[in-house]
């Protein structure tokens, strides 16, 4: 029988991260450059799978929502009207003795009021920062050259809107998707990718008439939520978290955040905004173009509302591999390490092993494995004892692992292994495809129970 043990800490996350492949710091052999990662080949299928089931649920399973993808310099502008420029500060504190830099906000109140570091020593006054990063347009570095990084992707849909509009077939409500890079320059990054001055975002800005405001902003809560329950992370590390009337940002009506219980604790994976008109007429405002939209129904005319759904993808990485990483103490003195992705998302889908290398076994399980490359990621390893090869990829999280042994060569049927259940069974190399389709397609994660199929 296998008990899960409850130390997971940042430490063993971070350190699987590197030895498998998932995630090195920037730049490693000149020492890393702070806060700045690299997707290894795990972590970039495991990064590109999460962004595919997002836009799967996102565009794919609703008539009314359709991408873009805007580039990330835009016209300086831009930043002016959306109020970045003036407001998108945070405000910063430093150490007097340790020089350590802090975000006021994320101080105590305590530490606040008595101007006191984390660590007891006297704080800096507070000076605003604005987190945009700046750069020149041409050969030529002056004010006329100035443009941002953008800090987040959700500008670029609202200067498409009109564009969507007069191209594609959307009546509101409607929305429009995007996936992309966002740059920030924090004050402080810490906890491994979290949060970091290069970052991916994964956006849904939906547009409504202003009077169904509040109806569509609970319908995307309600939808968000159970995004990440479809995901397979544990209900039970997430929960809504309400911005109260003075941490409502300059453009929001209501916000409510998404959070997932990291093991440092909760914090937001997505923000949830009620956006009203401010954007698009900002928009209206510094572009001097026309940005309403004509009900051709009713012939009202008007600037719509917006509901943002704005997510973390690199923090969702992160949130994925927190959420299925687990140690299990199986038998007496064995200890195996498992990440239980969703299989949607495991990096690789399928392990294939022959086991023993002669007598034609390795040839079979490279055929079978060639056969399932069609439909799945898989991997062929013939490489040590067969359990240690299945505990390999329980640690990436490979859901399946099939084997081929003798009496392969005479009926025909493999083992199959479940990770979560470590359960195997026999089946015919006919049925496998199937057998591996269903059993991702009724994968189900609760709190008490975990396991696909078997
Ligand atoms: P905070 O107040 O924590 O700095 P925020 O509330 O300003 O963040 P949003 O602007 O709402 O964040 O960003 C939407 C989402 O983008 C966040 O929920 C998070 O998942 C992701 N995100 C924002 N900043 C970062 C970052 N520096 N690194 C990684 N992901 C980020």
């Amino acid at each position: 029988m296998a008990t899960a043990k409850s130390d997971i800490t940042m430490e063993k996350i971070v350190s699987l991260c590197k030895r498998r492949g998932f995630i090195f710091p920037s730049s490693d052999i000149y020492g890393g450059l702070s806060s700045a990662w690299d997707y290894g080949p795990l972590g970039v299928e495991l990064k590109s799978r999460i962004q595919k089931f997002w836009w799967r649920e996102m565009t794919q399973l609703h008539d009314e929502i359709v991408g873009i993808d805007a580039s990330i310099l835009m016209h300086p502008r831009v930043w002016e009207a959306s109020g970045h420029v003036s407001s998108f500060s945070d405000v910063m504190v430093e150490d007097t003795v340790t020089n350590e830099r802090y975000r006021w906000d994320h101080l105590t109140d305590e530490q606040r009021e008595t101007k006191t570091s984390p660590n007891g020593n006297p704080l800096s006054e507070p000076r605003k920062f604005n987190l945009m990063f700046k750069t020149n347009l041409g050969p030529v570095a002056d004010d006329g050259s100035i443009v941002y990084l953008r800090p987040e992707t959700a500008q670029g849909i609202y200067v498409n809107f009109k564009n969507v509009v007069q191209t594609s077939r959307v009546r509101i409500p409607f929305g429009i998707a995007q996936v992309g890079k966002a740059f920030r320059n924090e004050i402080v990054t810490k906890n491994f990718i979290f949060r970091t001055c290069e970052f991916e975002q994964m956006e849904m800005q939906y547009f409504v008439h202003p009077s169904e405001d509040t109806r569509w902003f609970e319908y995307w809560k309600a939808e968000r939520l159970a995004y990440y329950e479809k995901l397979g992370i544990r209900p039970s590390r997430l929960r809504f978290e309400e911005h109260g009337p003075d941490e409502l940002a300059h453009y929001a009506k209501a916000a409510f955040d998404i959070q997932f219980e990291f093991p440092f604790g909760w914090q937001e994976l997505e923000g949830i905004h009620n956006r009203t008109d401010f954007d698009l007429s900002r928009h209206t405002e510094f572009s001097g173009k026309d940005l309403t939209y004509l009900d051709d129904q009713t012939n009202e005319r008007y600037l719509p509302y917006i509901i943002e759904t704005s997510a973390g993808l690199t923090r969702s990485v992160l949130m994925a591999l927190c959420d299925a990483y687990e140690e299990e103490e199986v038998g007496e003195n064995d200890v195996r390490t498992v990440l239980r992705f969703h299989p949607a998302i495991a990096p690789i889908t399928v392990g294939v092993f022959p086991l023993v290398k002669k007598d034609g076994l390795a040839e079979k399980a490279k055929e079978i494995e060639r056969a399932l490359r069609e439909d799945f990621s898989t991997f062929y390893d013939q490489g040590g004892a067969i359990g240690r090869r299945y505990r390999r990829q329980d640690e990436i999280g490979t859901p399946f692992c099939v084997t081929v042994d003798y009496q392969t060569m005479e009926d025909g049927t493999v083992t199959l292994r479940y990770r979560d259940s470590m359960e195997q069974q026999r089946v015919a190399v006919a049925e496998l495809d199937a057998t591996i389709r269903d059993a991702i397609r009724t994968y189900k994660r609760t709190d008490a129970h975990r396991r696909i199929g078997a």
